[in-house]
């Protein structure tokens, strides 16, 4: 099949799971060669555990496979720079606000230190850049516009210069819709006896807008005083912006399902009036450590520096082989955290990047030969597009890949003929570097020897620095250093 066939067939073969109806569908674009996607980013008030990036890592391959098959994608992530509060049943504080007291800074210098670091860490395991990256900030007038018009339609209300949506209202408006993500049953929702926020009217309205303290910083003038948009308003506000009232895939998380998406999913319907918000709704499942979600609040996580930082002087790990090792899980099943895993992925990746490397080396002996072993070019590429065809089924993806590396590493080219090893190279980069995103760590072992050497200096030569408390170069070390996969952690060292 020639390429661009390739690409067709796999277009209109491609099933997504859809968290809507439980089941693996063909995937339909709303308008032909166009996918637009939203995916719901961080809440830049820490710097990303292991299990964020399994999201991202995990979406960048979606992007990167529709991306292959000639769409035109325009993939939203935004920020969550405002308004995330820690729970919706008391006046719990906005995370970011509480962060920036517990490190001494302004809210905004938190939102731009860990918005940097977020930028750093998915350069670093070579996650594309989304075509927008809005943030909930940048959107206060048209998040107040959206809650309005839900105030208009009676489905949120003022109260001391805060507004919640109104769920028992949005309920009897649309019996069936609360729930179709989450699939929780109402009598669940509002039978739980907790206590919640006096001037809300039921313990599951959430927050449109929230009047802010009078010691708050992050405020905006709104027709009910000086506050901030609540989380759930900016995801239907900046999706619907750039990606219309209805759009094809939204994700995120599987933990964001409820509240969060369902939350979205009801003020679009309340404000549009439409069945859904997007066509397809995605997530990806959580990475857990010892058997429970990785997660900042519980302290039960790793980050990549946790992976990088003893290990780069000592052996050659790459952020590319924690992202190897993601995609050996499908992104549907829960993935738990083994130092066992990631030593195997290694191997792996390894393998892998070994064979392609004599693949780009080779030199036939004669141009023509006939197929004399079982290996057959074609029927494996087929294979490679069914599996990542597949509701992205990345694990499957990665073993036909060892089957061809075994077939390459046994020094068995030689018994193909030249176009069947050109199209065998060619796909294998496809498949490894451009879709999965894995990327070759090409420097020599001599030279990585030196390098490793130089990083050992330059990093005693930052202690050094820090002594005299010149923080600007020590700063810039450490950036420059991260810029290439280094993560320093600080001790004190007074
Ligand atoms: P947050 O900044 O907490 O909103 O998280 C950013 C993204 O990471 C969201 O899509 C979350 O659903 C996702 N996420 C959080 N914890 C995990 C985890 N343990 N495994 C996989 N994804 C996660
Ligand atoms: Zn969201």
């Amino acid at each position: 099949m020639e390429e661009k066939n390739y690409q067709q067939y796999n277009r209109s073969h491609l099933k997504i799971y859809n968290s809507l109806t439980e089941k693996k569908e063909f995937f339909k674009p709303i308008h032909k060669d166009h996918v637009g996607i939203y995916v719901c980013g961080p809440t830049v008030y820490n710097h990303l555990h292991l299990g964020n990036c399994r999201t991202f890592i995990s979406f960048d391959v979606i992007f990167r496979y529709l991306k292959h098959l000639g769409y035109k994608v325009r993939y939203v992530r935004n920020i969550t720079d405002v308004g995330h509060l820690e729970n919706e049943y008391y006046n719990a504080e906005d995370k970011i606000y509480k962060k920036s007291r517990i490190e001494g800074l302004e809210p905004m210098e938190i939102v731009h230190k860990y918005t940097l670091s977020f930028h750093n860490l998915l350069n670093i395991l070579n996650v594309l850049p989304p075509s927008i990256e809005p943030t909930a900030t940048g959107h206060i007038i048209e998040q107040i516009d959206l809650i309005q018009e839900l105030i208009k339609k009676k489905l949120a209300y003022e109260i001391n210069g805060s507004v919640y949506f109104d769920l028992k209202e949005y309920i009897k408006l649309y019996p069936y819709a609360y729930g179709v993500i989450s699939k929780n049953k109402m009598d669940k929702l509002f039978h739980k006896k907790l206590k919640f926020l006096e001037e809300k009217r039921g313990f599951q309205d959430f927050s449109l807008w929230k009047k802010a303290p009078s010691n708050h910083i992050m405020n905006w003038s709104s027709p009910w005083g000086k506050g901030f948009p609540g989380w759930h308003i900016e995801c239907t506000t900046m999706s619907t912006k750039y990606l219309g009232e209805t759009f094809d895939i939204h994700g995120g998380g599987i933990d964001l399902k409820f509240p969060h998406h369902e939350c979205e999913l009801a003020q679009a319907i309340g404000i549009y009036n439409k069945s859904c918000l997007a066509h397809y709704w995605m997530h990806i499942n959580m990475l857990t450590l010892n058997g429970k979600k990785m997660s900042k609040s519980t302290g039960n996580f790793l980050e990549l520096k946790d992976l990088i930082q003893d290990k780069i002087c000592e052996k050659n790990f790459y952020p590319s082989i924690f992202r190897f090792y993601i995609l050996q899980s499908h992104y549907r099943n829960i993935m738990d955290f083994s130092d066992k895993g990631l030593m195997d992925a290694e191997k792996g990746y390894h393998r892998i990047i070994k064979a392609i490397k004599i693949l780009r080396n080779f030199e036939p002996k004669t141009s023509e030969k006939t197929l004399i072993n079982n290996f057959n070019v074609h029927h494996w590429i087929n294979i490679c597009y069914q599996a990542i065809s597949d509701d992205f089924n990345t694990p499957l993806l990665i073993t036909h890949l060892f089957q061809a590396t075994g077939f390459i590493i046994n020094n068995s080219l030689q018994n193909i003929n030249i176009s069947h090893i050109n199209l065998l190279k060619k796909y294998m980069v496809y498949f490894v570097f451009d879709i999965l995103g894995i990327q070759e760590t090409n420097y020599h072992e001599e030279n990585s020897k030196k390098l490793k050497i130089l990083i050992k200096r330059l990093i005693k030569f930052r202690t050094e620095i820090r002594k005299q408390k010149n923080w600007i170069v020590s700063d810039r070390i450490r950036q420059e250093l991260f810029h290439i996969g280094i993560l320093i952690h600080d001790n004190k060292i007074f």
